[in-house]
């Protein structure tokens, strides 16, 4: 076992964790009936005779939910199956009226694939089983005070496509970190909005145990997991609950749970069934799903470029490391930053034509916007809250900042001021403001630094003369006494030297 194996034991457990993922499909219609998805309706408004098994009806496919499920097989290297199969999963309960759910068992629309992200800086890679089409059900509301519960159908035939990796996941963290990675697969191709409070996104997790080495354990099924936070909180209490049964001398059932907020615990629901109770059998309301190979290219030539696609752009042709890609990458939202700040460039005014074809320029320029993007962009989105949060600094705004820091005519830390100023400043008042700004805030606010070389010297001779201890330290290689001298010509330049500058004069003034 290597090392970082025997690291992410849990008292000399192994953790396995494979998902199963509903992804609500982003169509208008319903998988099997022309009803509205829309969320939030007065119940029972938006379910048809298809949706309420009224005797008579039969199912339609959405071709739309079809587009959806080859758009996501392509988007992770999946086989997209000429033809597959719906299926009845036979169960009873009472937001379902026809006795059954129309699945995908056998033969699924999507095969094999997988999906990879980062823990870290460590590149993961999980494998997917399948994603299959699938109807929601309905619900059935509790809260009557008379003690009766009510049935809402508006739910019922919802599209799904329910995404199944192998049991590939080896610890909480690296299950929240796939369940990341595909939430921004699919809202990044646009088949899912994603919104995990409406339910759009829900992950089950089926968790187990091992001794390293020994075979698979029996997996208990965390359900309904809707935020990421709780995914975290639920897989580590399961897997300490696990361990302590097993060392305390009991076999682990296999179950069905659910996991409590309030309590932070998970709760077994029911034993759970195997695929034989379900009595999945082809269903005859509706034909073999057949897909022909020019649907499958049409779809491929309209998909928007993907995250892994670009990372590698970003990597080859603009010297990026992979993390670095994979932060710029973690959102639609910042890619497309990224790509006018740093490729597009629309801040014509302050870059020309030549620099932008000039590789020495734009490698560390596009890099410097990545650091811009993953550091304190980043930052100013998680203290701005989410999930509205938008860029409140225009890509051209963030281009003439980190222009003009690379040009030395800004201090990185005089950069940062400027940033934070424009950004807040954009919260304020609902807008951003123009790159322009940048260039009248460094005069107005004098944060240019200084580039007076004799001017410069001066201040460093003075340091010198002033600072004997510190200079006779540095000369008995004391690094810390260097640093020191910096720190004491910065303050008397009141920050506006160019530290690079500073610290070759000293050396060369010390040598
Ligand atoms: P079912 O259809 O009965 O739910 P599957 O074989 O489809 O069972 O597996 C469901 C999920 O459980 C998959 O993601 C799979 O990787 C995962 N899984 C299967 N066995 C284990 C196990 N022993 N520990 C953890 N996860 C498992
Ligand atoms: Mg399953």
């Amino acid at each position: 076992m290597s090392k970082k194996q025997a690291s992410l034991l849990v008292q000399g457990y192994e953790v396995v964790i494979g998902f199963e993922t509903h992804a609500q499909l982003s169509t208008q219609s319903k998988i099997f009936s022309r009803a509205p998805v829309a969320f939030g309706a007065e119940p029972n408004t938006q379910a048809c005779a298809v949706d309420l098994a009224l005797p008579g009806t039969l199912p339609v496919m959405n071709k739309g939910a079809v587009e959806r499920a080859i758009q996501f097989g392509l988007a992770v290297g999946s086989h997209v199956a000429e033809r597959s199969i719906f299926a009845r999963k036979n169960y009873f309960y009472p937001d379902l009226p026809k006795g059954y759910q129309i699945s995908q068992f056998e033969i699924p629309v999507v095969q094999g694939g997988e999906v990879s992200f980062f823990l870290g800086d460590e590149k993961k890679t999980v494998r997917l089983v399948r994603a299959h089409l699938e109807e929601d059900a309905g619900k059935s509301l509790h809260e009557d005070f008379h003690g009766l519960s009510g049935i809402d159908l508006n739910r019922a035939g919802t599209p799904l496509l329910e995404i199944v990796t192998e049991p590939d996941i080896r610890s909480s963290a690296e299950a929240v970190a796939y369940a990341k990675e595909l939430h921004k697969i699919v809202t990044w191709i646009g088949i899912c909005d994603g919104n995990m409070q409406e339910g759009s996104f829900r992950c089950d997790a089926n968790v187990s145990v091992r001794k390293p080495g020994a075979a698979l354990g029996t997996r208990r099924e965390i359900k309904n997991l809707n935020s990421f936070k709780f995914m975290q909180q639920a897989i580590d209490f399961e897997v300490r609950w696990q361990i302590d049964r097993i060392e305390d001398g009991y076999e682990i059932e296999q179950a069905t749970v659910l996991f409590d907020p309030d309590t932070g615990e998970t709760r077994a629901m029911r034993t759970k069934e195997d695929a034989a109770d379900y009595r999945y059998f082809p269903d005859p309301d509706l034909p073999p799903l057949m897909i022909e190979r020019e649907w499958v290219e049409r779809v491929r030539a309209e998909m928007p470029e993907l995250p892994r696609d670009l990372e590698r752009l970003y990597v080859d042709e603009y010297g990026l490391t992979t993390y670095m890609a994979s932060q710029v990458v973690g959102t639609y939202a910042k890619a497309q930053f990224f790509h006018s700040a740093a490729i597009q460039n629309s801040d014509t005014e302050a870059i020309s034509a030549d620099q932008l074809n000039d590789p020495g320029f734009y490698k560390p320029f596009a890099r410097r916007i990545a650091v811009w993007i993953s550091g304190e962009i980043s930052r100013a989105m998680n203290e701005d809250g989410g999930p509205d949060w938008r860029f409140w600094i225009d890509p051209a705004t963030l281009a003439r900042i980190a222009l003009r820091e690379q040009q030395g005519v800004i201090s990185g830390k005089a950069a940062k001021e400027l940033f934070d100023y424009i950004w807040k400043k954009g919260r304020v008042d609902q807008s951003n403001s123009p790159p322009q700004l940048v260039d009248d805030l460094i005069e107005g606010r004098n944060l240019r630094q200084m580039d007076d070389a004799g001017e410069l010297k001066e201040i460093i001779v003075e340091v010198i003369a002033t600072n004997v201890d510190n200079v006779v330290q540095y000369r008995s290689g004391k690094e810390k006494a260097f640093n020191a001298l910096v720190g004491q010509v910065m303050r008397l330049t009141k920050g506006k030297a160019n530290p690079a500058q500073v610290t070759a004069m000293l050396k060369a003034m010390l040598a």
